[in-house]
């Protein structure tokens, strides 16, 4: 037992990692030197203070004209929008290993001129994007990775994975980075020819289900320069908020734990069963449920269990996510949490280990963006869409267990935009899941455009989820959000008084009596080997069916696909 070498809860910053791998160690050491160092000075002319110009002031009848340009330009690089949001759909990669995924993004950055730094904060899928010179400078971010087991086809209503088991875009996570695409080439040649001075930084959500590398981007300073930052996130409608977006904060956490093996039929006695501290942690967890607030979230999976039920189990490893409301009340969580799986080693004489493995802070917005943000909205609106899309979206409710009529959300797709989302106060939230956009929003302006590339009303993490995200409904929703964000960078370039509020509001309202404090230590690793084995496991079956442009129009073509194709009248819906 050594229950004290764990004893490491500090007072301010987390609890850092114990017993990473050497492949942690050595991510940052395959990127030459020399590269890094050349992409490191590169990035730093971008900004260099002499090249810093005053933002441009326009008339607005000008800036009302640039914005017409834009809607258009978008509408004509449809095609290429859509082949984007296919070929990510078609990568279908986990977080941390969002390989071919990030290798595609940024071929094409590249091309149309944009500056690569890869491997920031020691991810291999993690990258920025740079483009322009001087200030401001507005990054534009999405999450790029996708969900286990949710293989799905897309346009067909009922489950029918492309691969039975293997992973997919049932969040919609394939759409985000298109979108930005599409928005800031049609700027970047709006800003070449009218001379308007800013640098666009473009970057992705790794592992966002993990919760995996924003605040690492943030420590290591990717954003320090930055002046504001849109980030986008697929929804069913198209929508912004501001101040406290009602959400949890979370800790990532794996406990590991480690007694002796032996004969579990002969020796029994000999052995000290590290999964019997798992399920001791589980089982003091659950009745430490009672005692806690109702806004709180926790739930875990056990990663390891033993081998074979005759060997008592040496080692044993759960992981869990503790979600709160605040900082404090998710510290609190993390520190029960270390305190339960250090009785339980103590209980079954094994020694505990524990480490992070993700974190996000609950997010809060600007809202001087947030209300350009959703002018834009006003004036971009839902897509149209057809018949084919309606009867799709109903069926995939319908197969949920949500007939239409029975909710809200059960009536096909959005045809009314959402009001401008107000903030939700603390004590009125029933908390929920997280995202680690919120440690960005905690040290820059920040907003997240959600946009309507989804089907109301289904379950989330879920293969339904990814139905309509490699269709017709994707591709509009996606090019109707890349007109909002590209009116908005505009509006972010053009009217210097958007970043000056958004700054006010920032210091003076969101961070007034809140700072933000880094969950994770200044030594913590991103968990880049997290998934490693699931896509090493199903990539060669995949690969079989990644998107080919230069054949097929569309992925649903490729796949042979009647759109939309539903189950057989005859037979009901079971959701299975
Ligand atoms: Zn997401």
């Amino acid at each position: 037992m050594n229950i004290k070498t764990t004893m490491r809860f500090p007072t301010k910053n987390i609890l850092s990692a114990i017993g990473f791998r050497s492949s942690v160690l050595t991510a940052d050491s395959r990127k030459p030197i020399a590269a890094l160092a050349f992409s490191c000075l590169f990035s730093t002319m971008l900004v260099m203070p002499s090249q810093v110009s005053a933002q441009t002031k326009m008339t607005p009848a000008k800036i009302d004209a640039l914005k017409t340009e834009l809607t258009k330009e978008i509408d004509k690089q449809q095609k290429f929008t859509q082949e984007m949001v296919d070929m990510v759909f078609s990568f279908g990669e986990l977080g941390f290993q969002e390989v071919e995924t990030s290798k595609y993004l940024t071929d094409i950055l590249q091309k149309n001129g944009f500056v690569i730094e890869q491997g920031i904060s020691g991810v291999p899928t993690a990258w920025t994007a740079k483009w322009g010179s001087g200030k401001p400078i507005i990054a534009v971010g999405s999450d790029i990775d996708c969900i286990p087991k949710a293989s799905q086809k897309p346009g067909v209503s009922y489950h029918d994975p492309i691969i039975e088991g293997a992973p997919g875009h049932g969040e919609g996570h394939n759409s985000g980075q298109p979108l930005n695409i599409t928005a800031v080439l049609a700027l970047k040649k709006i800003m070449e020819r009218e001379k308007i001075p800013g640098t666009i930084m473009l970057w992705p959500g790794v592992a966002e289900e993990q919760l995996g590398t924003k605040a690492y981007y943030v420590r290591d300073g990717y954003f320090k320069d930055v002046d504001a930052c849109i980030f986008t996130h697929v929804a069913n409608n198209m929508s912004v908020s501001y101040g406290d977006a009602g959400n949890n904060g979370m800790v990532s956490a794996l406990f590991s734990f480690e007694g002796q093996a032996s004969h579990a039929g002969a020796a029994p006695w000999r052995g000290k069963s590290a999964l019997d501290a798992v399920e001791l942690t589980n089982i003091a967890w659950n009745y430490h449920r009672e005692h806690m607030e109702t806004t709180q979230r926790s739930h875990y999976v056990i990663k390891d269990g033993g081998d074979q039920p005759n060997v008592v189990p040496s080692k044993a490893s759960v992981w869990y996510y503790f979600r709160e409301r605040t900082y404090p009340k998710i510290m609190q969580m993390y520190k029960d949490g270390i305190k339960i799986a250090e009785g339980a080693a103590q209980m079954t004489d094994t020694k505990m280990t524990y480490e992070v493995l993700g974190s996000a802070w609950p997010g809060h917005f600007n809202q001087p963006m947030a209300e350009a943000m959703y002018e834009n909205i006003k004036a971009v609106g839902l897509p149209k869409w057809t018949e084919a899309d309606q009867t799709l979206a109903k069926a995939a409710q319908k197969e949920m267990g949500n007939p239409e009529g029975a909710t809200v959300e059960s009536n096909g797709l959005a045809t009314t935009l959402s009001p401008l989302a107000k903030p939700t106060a603390t004590s009125s939230s029933g908390g929920g899941g997280s995202d680690d956009i919120a440690d960005i929003s905690w040290n820059l302006p920040t907003i997240v455009l959600r946009y309507p590339a989804n089907i109301p009303g289904l379950p989330g993490h879920h293969w339904a989820n990814a139905i309509a995200m490699a269709t017709p409904i994707a591709h509009k929703g996606v090019t109707a959000g890349a007109k909002v964000e590209a009116m908005t960078l505009l509006d972010l370039f053009v009217k210097p008084e958007v970043i000056k509020n958004a700054k006010t509001y920032f210091t003076d309202v969101q961070t007034k009596d809140v700072k933000y404090t880094p969950i994770i230590s200044k030594t913590d690793k991103p968990a880049i080997h997290l998934n490693e084995k699931i896509m090493q496991e199903f990539r060669p079956e995949m690969k079989k069916y990644y998107y080919d442009p230069a054949k097929y129009p569309t992925y649903l073509e490729q796949l042979g696909i009647k759109y939309p194709t539903l189950r057989d009248t005859k037979t009901e819906g079971t959701g299975k």
